[in-house]
């Protein structure tokens, strides 16, 4: 991810850093928030050399969704928790 900052404050943790589509600044739980892994601008397998975990903000996730419907495909489903800090010792890397 770029321009993340991974936050521990008081025995929780998250991340401080900015929708990959909207740019919008974000905290969110970087094991929960909805991402793609991108390298070049595109989507590609989690893994590739190079390659970075890219979170998305609720709005961009509504918006893609309504896309989603629109060409028959399931809704991306966000976590309850995907915005809020975790206990420290949940993050892993
Ligand atoms: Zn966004």
């Amino acid at each position: 991810m770029s321009d993340m900052v991974l936050v521990f404050d008081n025995n929780k943790a998250w991340v401080d850093g900015y929708c990959y589509q909207c740019k919008q600044s974000l905290s969110f739980n970087p094991n929960l928030v909805p991402s793609l892994t991108i390298k070049n601008g595109k989507q590609v397998t989690p893994g590739t050399p190079g390659s970075a975990r890219e979170p998305f903000c609720q709005s961009c996730i509504t918006k893609a969704n309504v896309v989603r419907s629109k060409n028959g495909l399931s809704p991306l489903v966000i976590h309850p928790d995907a915005y809020k800090p975790c206990p420290e010792e949940e993050i892993r890397y």
